[in-house]
Formats: structure tokens, C-alpha cells, sequence
């Protein structure tokens, strides 16, 4: 057996899952490789240390504890090097703030609760005076041709 097949399979090993033919090839080949047995000694650690975290109650909240746990941690480490709570809380809650003030102070001035990048924006504010302007002045000047021609 590979020693890469070998790390594959060595969580079933510990846990005894695997036939018994594969179980005795893990055996043997961690008997004669010295590698591999460091590795299932880590794995057995770590096992070990996941089995006491175990208990029937909680199996579902079971990755939640050892996630939150494991966020403490990084937590802690955040700490030492310094984390503004402003940074990771404030920032997000103040960017929606101002976002919720521009959309709010875009409806008190009467303009539609468009974004001003928007082309219906770019409608109002450029387009239809061009378009006023092309209204009124073919109008008159139809007007005074229709004068013109009486
Ligand atoms: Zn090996």
C-alpha cells in the first residue's frame, strides 16, 4: 500500500470502518513505515480530541461548538494584532446608513427612487429639456410659416 493511499484511508483505520484485509494492510504498513505512523499518531490526537467533545445530546450542535470554539480562537489572535470593532461592525452598519440616507433624501426632493447612474435619471435630467426645446421651436416656427403663408 502507498503511503498517500494510506493517509486516505487511515480515518477509517482508526475508526475500525474498513474490512478487515485493508485494516491489517494499514496495520502492517504503519508497523514498517515510520512517517505514517507519526501521521496516525496526529490523527489518533485529534480524534481523540473530537470523541470528547462527542456526547448523544448535542450531536447536532456538534460542528457549531467546535466552529465557535475555533472562532474564539481567532478571536483572541485578532486581538493581538489589533482589530478595530469598528472596522469589521460599524463600517458595513454606517456604508447601509448612508445608502438608506441617500434613497430617503432622493424620495424628500421629489426625484423618483431611481439611482442617479440610472438611465431614466439621465432621461430627465438631460434628455427632456432637448426635447422641450425641440417642442416649442418647431411649433412656432410652424406657426409663423403657417402666418407667412396667409
Ligand atoms: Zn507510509
Amino acid at each position: 500500500m502507498k503511503c498517500k493511499t494510506l493517509h486516505k484511508k487511515l480515518i477509517f483505520f482508526l475508526e475500525g470502518d474498513l474490512p478487515d484485509k485493508e485494516q491489517k494492510e494499514v496495520r502492517e504498513h504503519l508497523e514498517h513505515c515510520a512517517d505514517c505512523a507519526a501521521f496516525a499518531q496526529e490523527m489518533k490526537k485529534t480524534l481523540g480530541i473530537l470523541e470528547l467533545e462527542k456526547s448523544p445530546e448535542v450531536t447536532p450542535f456538534f460542528y457549531t461548538r467546535v466552529k465557535a470554539r475555533l472562532e474564539n480562537q481567532e478571536e483572541k489572535a485578532e486581538e493581538r494584532v489589533g482589530s478595530p470593532v469598528w472596522e469589521r461592525v460599524l463600517q458595513p452598519v454606517l456604508f447601509s446608513l448612508l445608502l438608506l440616507a441617500g434613497i430617503y433624501g432622493g424620495f424628500k426632493i421629489g426625484e423618483p427612487a431611481v439611482p442617479e447612474y440610472s438611465p431614466a435619471t439621465y432621461a430627465k435630467n438631460e434628455l427632456i429639456p432637448f426635447l422641450n426645446d425641440m417642442q416649442t421651436e418647431p411649433l412656432e416656427t410652424f406657426l409663423m410659416e403657417q402666418n407667412n403663408g396667409n
